[in-house]
């Protein structure tokens, strides 16, 4: 999985990060690397050719890497944001985190009925954020053909939970 490898090589734990106890997959040096971050996209782009009418990207990290991903397939973007930052008529979806719960939206008319729609995000971890993003984009009438990810804390079992559509992970850690 070459995908794996460059992101293995361009990623790394910082501890004690948001919370402690916590170790965080930072995957800035992957994007700072312009050589690797460019081979990632055109295998992303390459495993899903000719099967994807819209990107979408989750905030914040997803935006980075389904924008030029994207472009590089020739198809559109569109972004998965947290609540109340989207300017136009939205759809909501909440779901629930450790403590409390959140919420993200897109706009109503993101999408065409039926479109194929690629969901971007950088690491799957409990998968509620996952789950709910591909909800939202079938609310607004697309359909999911993919999840994909660049990290996939296999420890947390997120997959478990995303069983309705085809996932893809790079790096699998634990
Ligand atoms: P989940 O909803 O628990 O699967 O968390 C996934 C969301 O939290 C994604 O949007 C990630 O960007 C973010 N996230 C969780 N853990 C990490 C991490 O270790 N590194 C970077 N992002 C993370």
């Amino acid at each position: 999985q070459r995908v794996a490898g460059l992101v293995a090589r361009h990623t790394r734990d910082v501890a004690d990060f948001p919370t402690p106890g916590v170790v965080f997959k930072d995957i800035t040096p992957l994007f700072a690397n312009a050589a690797a971050f460019g081979s990632v996209l055109d295998l992303l782009a390459e495993r899903h050719e000719g099967g994807v009418d819209v990107v979408a990207g989750v905030e914040a990290r997803g935006f980075v890497i389904g924008a030029p991903l994207a472009q590089r397939m020739g198809v559109g973007f569109v972004p998965i944001r947290k609540k109340g930052k989207l300017p136009g008529e939205v759809v909501a979806q909440s779901y629930d985190l450790e403590y409390g719960s959140a919420t993200i939206e897109m706009h109503t008319d993101a999408v065409k009925p039926g479109a194929r729609v690629l969901v971007i995000d950088d690491v799957l971890a409990t998968g509620g954020t996952a789950v709910a993003s591909c909800e939202l984009v079938e609310k607004v009438g697309g359909s999911v053909v993919g999840f994909d990810v660049l990290v996939e804390l296999a420890f947390l079992d997120g997959r478990a939970r995303l069983e309705r559509w085809p996932v893809h992970t790079g790096l699998v850690v634990g």
